[in-house]
């Protein structure tokens, strides 16, 4: 077994202090991968104790870790800066509320045009649409693949706005890479380690679903795998978790919300939609998660919901998605935020870049 070695470098080293640790290591190891994760610079490395110890030494060094276990790249603790993720250059995590909305699954051009004209104009920042979906049911309809893809990357340039959707598997991936901004982990993957890799090595930004059957610390741990990859620009979406209670599809975890605010330096996104599975819902949830400290919110949107292909029993119509945008900017603004709106420059590419957030000097909310 080969030992890890994570170097956190002090927030205003760059490169070049770096290329110093890079020397020590080329000396006993193997070089190390050096990346940008939470607004500082790390080198990932091998080597043991001996080697970590001599590195702690080194000028611009803040922090030398040997983790045998849990999720260190993940955790505040060595990160308080926090990480802004660019994606198709809408930021999250920059102390803005930027919503992502789009149909479940794209079904037509026709379908997928009128969305991503209605959530624009009703000021969604990103486009959501499935091509590839993961069904429960082998029978139910599993998206248009490739041909969705292309449908979104080509109505994502039309109007201006960066296309999140999810990657399945990982001979998928690289042609969902071709077409996506971000790339979005479904809670049925949140575990696949090797897909979890993959979609790390690939650059992109990641959308993490929480599984509906795991604990903060295992989603945490998941995070763990892609930063692993030096791909720094991990945004985690809370979507719901299985419990016994039965009246909403799942039970949409909001204290995990507020607790990873602190525990976490990633954005922290949620998905209402998928979390209670009823539109007359989705308007009190997002708001309910605005006011937890996230960081975006992730909705289904549809241009006729009632004949969507895809979980049309929590789509919202477009209209209802402009009165949830009246509602979050009224609250936002109360609470000293604001909601991020969509660019006009549209860039194929997130500069990756994981830049800095403070920790909220308050409380996202005054409770009591
Ligand atoms: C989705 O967002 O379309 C989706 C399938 O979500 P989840 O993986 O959370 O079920
Ligand atoms: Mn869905």
């Amino acid at each position: 077994v080969v030992a890890q070695i994570v170097v956190v470098l002090e927030p205003e080293a760059g490169y070049n202090n770096a290329g110093t640790v890079q020397g020590q290591l080329s000396a006993v190891s193997r070089p190390g991968l050096t990346c940008r994760i939470g607004g500082r610079t790390v080198v990932l490395a091998e080597g043991g104790e001996q080697l970590a110890e001599r590195l702690r030494a080194t000028a611009g060094v803040a922090a030398v870790l040997t983790p045998t276990a849990g999720a260190p790249l993940a955790q505040r603790e060595h990160f308080p800066e926090g990480t802004v993720v660019d994606v198709g250059g809408v930021r999250l995590g920059d102390g803005g509320l930027a919503v992502i909305a789009g149909p479940c699954a794209v079904e037509s051009a026709a379908q997928l045009r009128a969305a991503a004209v209605g959530v624009r104009s009703r000021g969604a920042a990103a486009l959501r649409g499935g091509a590839f979906k993961p069904r429960s049911s082998p029978y139910a309809f599993q998206g248009l693949g490739e041909a969705g893809l292309r449908l979104l990357s080509e109505v994502g340039q039309a109007v201006r706005l960066p296309v999140v959707t999810e990657v399945v598997d990982v001979e998928s991936l690289p042609l969902v890479c071709r077409h996506a901004q971000m790339l979005q982990i479904g809670t049925r993957n949140a575990q696949n380690f090797s897909l979890l890799r993959a979609a790390g090595a690939s650059g992109l930004p990641v959308l993490l679903k929480r599984g509906f059957g795991c604990t903060v610390e295992e989603w945490l741990q998941a995070a763990e795998y892609v930063l692993r990859e030096g791909n720094g620009a991990v945004v985690l979406c809370e979507r719901g978790i299985r419990s016994f209670e039965n009246s909403t599809r799942f039970t949409l975890d909001l204290g995990a919300v507020a607790a990873l605010k602190r525990l976490s330096h990633l954005p922290v996104v949620v998905d209402p939609s998928h979390g209670v599975g009823r539109r007359q819902l989705v308007r009190p949830m997002a708001l309910a998660a605005a006011a937890a400290g996230a960081d975006g919110l992730l909705i289904d949107a549809h241009p006729e919901p009632d004949s969507a292909l895809c979980d049309a029993a929590q789509a919202i119509p477009l209209d209802e998605l402009g009165a949830i945008m009246v509602d979050l900017r009224r609250m936002m603004t109360s609470l000293g935020r604001r909601l991020t709106t969509a660019r006009n420059e549209w860039s194929p590419t997130g500069s990756h870049t994981a830049l800095r957030s403070p920790l909220p000097a308050r409380a996202p909310v005054a409770v009591g």
